[in-house]
């Protein structure tokens, strides 16, 4: 049996090895490194995939939150709306700018920022709201952005996990997940369902105006070389990136596919046991399978994770810890108990091995010896 990778990077490059060399070299060889025309390719090219007006490349998914909240022009004073459950890049950015974090609750079956919990958090210095499409699925969008429109909010889309993916509206419309927010900011970081082979970032709108403040804050604050109209930062995707990016964005849909496929098996092979939930498919969201998490019910999940590795099985923990336990994040407005979902999540989930590269034979061996400890 290949080893198990929590993600397969390696298994995954070797089958595209031929077109990413010569892309690669092809970069080298022009000298363009930053802002190269493959960047303005790739940008051409995700912009037709998410059926998106502008697409902003950017160094990384942190960047990405960073300059939308920016380019909204959000002061420190202003709340901005996101979940207790999430990784942290997310609360980091709003922290960083002087806005006051506002967390809320997500729900016990997607993992995803709950409306109702939302709407109870508005208040008169609410800005924005930002939905996490948490491991690969969207956050269910139509009553949030009822609610933003109904309190003139923006909604910022964290979709560093669900690039792909399709939100389905009540009337049967799909929609790319990070295109229905005012602005969408996603990661290509290698694990990523659209990793590159380093860093790399974007944002997306169908604002014009919003996409050229973003492309001069993501320049220095420079529209002209040299004049600076305002305070900007520097956060650039680099020419090799975007040229592997290029490849792989053509595979999107058949990795989403093949991340599907390992998640059926795990599925069947877990249905109806007592103590494992998996994953929920909702009716408004179709899964790009970013993550593959179970809820345990009863769980040591250090112990199994000491029991998978044993047997040569990554798994993985996400997230240990909610945002309002982090020391970094410690508010007296939160305490202990005040999310009791995402609590429970932290201390029941766990993700196994998901990626676009694993056979029957991995997947019998996971499951297996998953079921095998359960017993
Ligand atoms: C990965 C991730 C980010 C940050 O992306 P980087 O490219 O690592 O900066 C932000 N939000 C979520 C939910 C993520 O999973």
């Amino acid at each position: 049996m290949r080893q198990i990778q929590m993600v397969d990077l390696k298994s995954q490059y070797e089958k595209i090895q031929n077109e990413i060399d010569t892309a690669v070299l092809d970069v080298i060889r022009s000298t363009q490194y930053i802002n190269g025309s493959e960047v303005k390719k790739f940008q051409e090219d995700l912009e037709n995939y998410l059926g998106v007006k502008h697409v902003i490349p950017c160094g990384n998914g942190t960047d990405a939150l960073q300059v939308a909240m920016m380019a909204l022009d959000l002061k420190p004073g202003d709340e901005v709306i996101t979940t207790s459950f999430t990784f942290v890049a997310t609360v980091e950015v709003i922290a960083l700018l002087g806005l006051t974090p506002v967390l809320v609750d997500v729900l016990p079956d997607t993992f995803n920022i709950d409306p109702e919990s939302v709407r109870k958090a508005i208040t008169p210095n609410t800005k924005a709201i930002v939905p996490v499409h948490l491991f690969g699925q969207c956050v269910d969008m139509e009553p949030l952005m009822e609610l933003a429109k109904e309190h003139n909010l923006h909604i910022i889309e964290d979709n560093a996990q669900a690039i792909g993916a399709d939100y389905i509206f009540e009337d049967g419309r799909r929609q790319k997940a990070g295109t229905m927010g005012i602005v969408g900011c996603t990661s290509f970081f290698p694990s990523k369902n659209l990793g590159c082979y380093g860093d790399g970032g974007a944002v997306f709108t169908n604002d014009d105006e919003l996409a050229k403040k973003l492309r001069v804050i993501v320049n220095h604050g420079m529209e002209v070389r040299y004049y600076h109209d305002s305070v900007g930062v520097n956060s650039r995707l680099d020419s090799i990136q975007a040229a592997i990016l290029r490849i792989k964005l053509q595979h999107l849909d058949e990795y989403a596919a093949a991340r599907n496929k390992a998640a059926s098996y795990y599925d069947m092979a877990f249905a109806n046991h007592p103590r494992i939930t998996t994953p929920v498919r909702s009716d408004f969201s179709t899964h790009v399978f970013h993550q593959y998490t179970l809820v345990i019910e009863n769980l040591d999940q250090f112990a199994l994770q000491k029991y998978m590795g044993e047997k040569e099985i990554p798994a993985m923990i996400y997230y240990p810890v909610p945002m309002h336990m982090q020391k970094a994040y410690q508010d007296p407005r939160y305490k202990e108990g005040d999310f009791p979902v995402t609590e429970k999540l932290s201390k029941t989930v766990i993700s196994l091995p998901m990626h676009t590269e694993l056979d029957d034979e991995q997947l019998k061996h996971i499951t297996d010896s998953l079921l095998e400890y359960l017993k």
